[in-house]
């Protein structure tokens, strides 16, 4: 087994993630099988205690691990199912290691930090691999050079080269910044101190991956080659790009993968990229846009929110507008401005489509349900995922079986008609699994009734999609909400629990809502048929 580690310098958020998960498509276009693993240096155990608004999406897997967004990027690049295995945090590797020498498995020796806690590691890392019977682990180090944070994972890394110095990598991400005037003068001064900083760690990249705002001319390659001792053909450009799936094609230009293949003596089983190649010929031929309004609650950061809390749902969109042909237009919208100025919701017929993303609590749920009332009303295609699946139960509630108080408990619990609510049986089902919480995480089943919009977007009668929520729709409104129209096209096998709601087609183009995040299984090789039929519902409109 091969592994390329992947570490950041200079400064954070460069692109590691997708720079790693690139370089992993890149791979896998060669002809191996290969599976990726997240470290990141926080404390947390996982991702599922960390505000969405600091930290980004909190990405969750089929068996239910809470993570890092970063996942999410593999899980796209690859078109592969993770798992736990494939991520760790300081904390996880420290819970580990110290349950571990409660369980007496230390026999009674002294447990250190140098080296039981690299030990961990590489132990995780090589268990990922075995796991995922891969020819190449793909190892993204967070944190940047120079933090105390990352230390003990890049002595794992250490541990690794000096052991097998030809089955393993260290590729380094980092930032060239531009001065001068126009910004064309490429500084390579921060990078020649990053890669000091990993030899003092005992460690020295085997290739850059240069982003910055240009492609790194042959001057600066030089320069950098000569001043840190890097082989020649070693600095990858990584200029900005117009979407991150050019990337992956992008270091290919720079004979990325020739490198790797001679750094690990391998031989590539495949040549071409072709899935890849295409993908960006559509990319480079998209014509008219398609324009989608995101509702959700204003997070007082700009665009933040667009673009890092909703990674998943930002790219489902996307991957489905490519298939159609059609550039993304993703605005974000205020659901607080439709409570205090009602008659903004007119705006709303703007749009050719209306998301209303997951969420928790109660701000800007009213405006939400408004704006779904107006949607469903005003006959513009709606998806509502989890949040805004469960947002839309109690709208039809409310507006077609005149429930005028019908809400979910989650917002109020002394509803007399608590058409959302936590299920005593599913919660004491949870709570016997190991997660010790009330929160249905993870892959779950559903099974799809025929005929319904969601049967015929998938094209199958069984499904199996992600899970991150509490509240399930309460079983005793069912009845009258179909009476009514309201269709429950999918359910769990048992029937007991509401996985779809959606509207037929003769009355609404397209009204649907999931309580699943359909989001988290879109890739861009393989887009997401939900997403799909809602875009292309959309652009009928
Ligand atoms: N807050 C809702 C629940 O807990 C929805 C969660 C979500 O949208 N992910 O059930």
């Amino acid at each position: 087994m091969k592994y390329i580690f992947v570490t950041g310098g200079v400064m954070s958020s460069v692109g590691k993630g997708v720079a790693a998960a690139s370089i992993g498509a890149i791979l896998q276009g060669k002809g191996f099988k290969v599976t990726a693993i997240k470290i990141d240096p926080y404390v947390n155990v996982d991702a599922g205690t960390m505000n969405p608004t600091e930290h980004g999406e909190v990405f969750v897997l089929d068996d239910g691990m809470e993570c890092d967004q970063d996942m999410g990027n593999y899980e796209r690049f690859l078109n592969i199912d993770l798992s736990g295995a494939n991520y760790m945090t300081t904390g996880s590797v420290y819970l580990n290691v110290i349950k571990k020498e409660r369980n007496l498995e230390f026999k009674g020796n002294c447990v250190h930090v140098i080296p039981d806690i690299p030990l961990e590691v590489i132990r995780r890392i090589k268990r990922a691999g075995i796991k995922a019977k891969a020819d190449i682990v793909i190892i993204e180090v967070g944190g940047t050079i120079g933090d105390y944070q990352n230390l003990l994972f890049l002595e794992a890394v250490r541990l690794m080269k000096q052991k097998n110095p030809k089955d393993v990598i260290l590729a380094l991400v980092s930032y060239i910044p531009a001065l001068g005037v126009g910004g064309n003068e490429l500084k390579t001064k921060p990078t020649q101190h990053a890669i000091r900083n990993l030899n003092t760690a005992g460690l020295h990249p085997d290739l850059v991956v240069a982003r910055a705002a240009v492609p790194i001319d042959g001057k600066r390659k030089e320069k950098l080659e000569y001043m840190c001792g890097m082989e020649k053909g070693s600095i990858i450009s990584a200029p900005d790009v117009n979407t991150i799936y050019e990337i992956p094609l992008n270091f290919e230009k720079d004979h990325i993968s020739e490198m790797i293949m001679k750094k690990l003596e391998l031989r590539p089983k495949k040549r071409d990229l072709k899935e890849w190649k295409r993908l960006n010929r559509t990319l480079k031929r998209l014509k008219g846009d398609v324009k989608i309004g995101i509702v959700g609650k204003y997070f007082g950061t700009g665009n933040f929110i667009l673009t890092d809390a909703y990674i998943s749902v930002l790219e489902a969109i996307k991957h489905a507008a490519y298939v159609c042909h059609r550039h993304p237009v993703i605005e974000w919208i205020d659901s607080e401005e439709f409570e205090r100025h009602p008659e903004h919701l007119k705006n709303l017929s703007e749009y050719d489509g209306i998301i209303i993303p997951g969420g928790f609590g109660k701000r800007g749920v009213e405006g939400k349900i408004k704006a779904i009332q107006y949607a469903r009303t005003h006959r513009i295609p709606y998806f509502g995922l989890c949040y805004g699946m469960q947002l839309a139960v109690v709208e039809f509630a409310r507006d077609v079986l005149h429930l005028k108080d019908a809400h979910t408990t989650e917002i109020n619990s002394t509803t007399s008609h608590p058409v959302i609510d936590i299920l005593p049986e599913q919660k004491e089902r949870l709570m016997k699994k190991d997660y010790g919480g009330t929160m249905r995480l993870g892959a779950y089943p559903a099974l799809l009734a025929s005929g319904s919009i969601a049967a015929h977007a998938y094209g199958k009668r069984k499904i199996s999609e992600r899970h991150r929520h509490r509240y399930e729709v309460n079983p005793d409104y069912i009845e009258r909400i179909e009476k009514k129209g309201g269709v429950f096209s999918g359910t769990s096998p048992d029937k007991h629990l509401m996985e779809i709601f959606e509207l037929p087609r003769k009355i609404h183009p397209f009204f649907l809502g999931t309580q699943f995040h359909p989001e988290l299984k879109s890739r861009p090789l393989r887009p997401h048929p939900l997403f799909i039929s809602f875009i292309k519902a959309s652009l009928k409109k």
